[in-house]
């Protein structure tokens, strides 16, 4: 049993260093600014006891899309480790912020008005001002959520002066089947008229096109998880 942990453990580390080190080459190729780029682990779907190895291998940042999913994981992960930063990266339902408030640290996905409102008043009634993301559809596909490429810095705006969020970076998903570079570098243009400072942008597929075009943090699944 000890010696299947610590070869769990051991296949997690290897995991995350290859994805760090292709980060971190990613960065150097594209001189991109010295500051490092963060690694959010997706974990959705996985389980615990699936999570649990790279939580020992020393991963603290994690992504989950699922409000109800994440309630089930990870409270008691979190009561092994207390340092970890959950970042809730899927769409959120109003009915569910002030459970999302009191479980995620950084919410990615703020994309509409009413949501925004919401949020700040569960955070102000939890007492946790939590940083946040917006979200921009910033291929303008109609399935996907986001806010509209034209409306983004208007509501980046909004998010801070009327809601009192604390807005610290923008969030997108490019179209599949599409070179992701020019979403990317659009999305980073946005982020410089909004005056976010970060960029969550980047998956399995692309996160180093995304880090070439300036992301400040990728998330990552598949390739540290395996298949979903
Ligand atoms: C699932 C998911 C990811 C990770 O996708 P992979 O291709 O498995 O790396 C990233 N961002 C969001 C919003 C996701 O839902």
């Amino acid at each position: 049993m000890a010696d299947r942990q610590a070869d769990s453990v051991a296949v997690a580390k290897t995991a995350l260093d290859y994805i760090t080190t292709r980060m971190e080459k990613a960065r150097r190729r594209f001189g991109a600014p010295p500051q490092a780029v963060q690694l959010v682990a997706v974990s959705k779907t996985f389980s615990a006891d699936a999570i649990a190895p790279f939580l020992a291998a020393g991963q603290r940042v994690f992504g989950e899309n699922r409000v109800q999913e994440a309630k089930e994981k990870w409270p008691v992960l979190r009561a092994q480790y207390p340092d970890i930063e959950l970042h809730l990266i899927g769409p959120l339902q109003t009915n569910k912020a002030r459970e999302a408030v009191a479980l995620f640290d950084v919410i990615e996905t703020v994309d509409r008005e009413k949501l925004a409102a919401v949020l700040s008043e569960e955070m102000a009634r939890a007492g946790r001002r939590l940083p946040c993301f917006v979200q921009v559809n910033i291929g303008g596909e109609e399935q996907k959520a986001g806010i509209g490429v034209g409306e983004a810095v208007a509501f980046v705006a909004r998010c801070r002066q009327v809601h009192g969020l604390d807005v610290v970076g923008l969030m997108c998903i490019p179209p599949d089947g599409q070179p992701a570079g020019p979403y990317f570098a659009h999305l980073a243009q946005l982020g410089r008229q909004a005056q976010v400072a970060q960029l969550s942008m980047g998956m399995s597929g692309d996160f180093e096109t995304a880090i070439a075009m300036g992301a400040s943090s990728v998330r990552v699944g598949s390739a540290l998880f395996g298949k979903r």
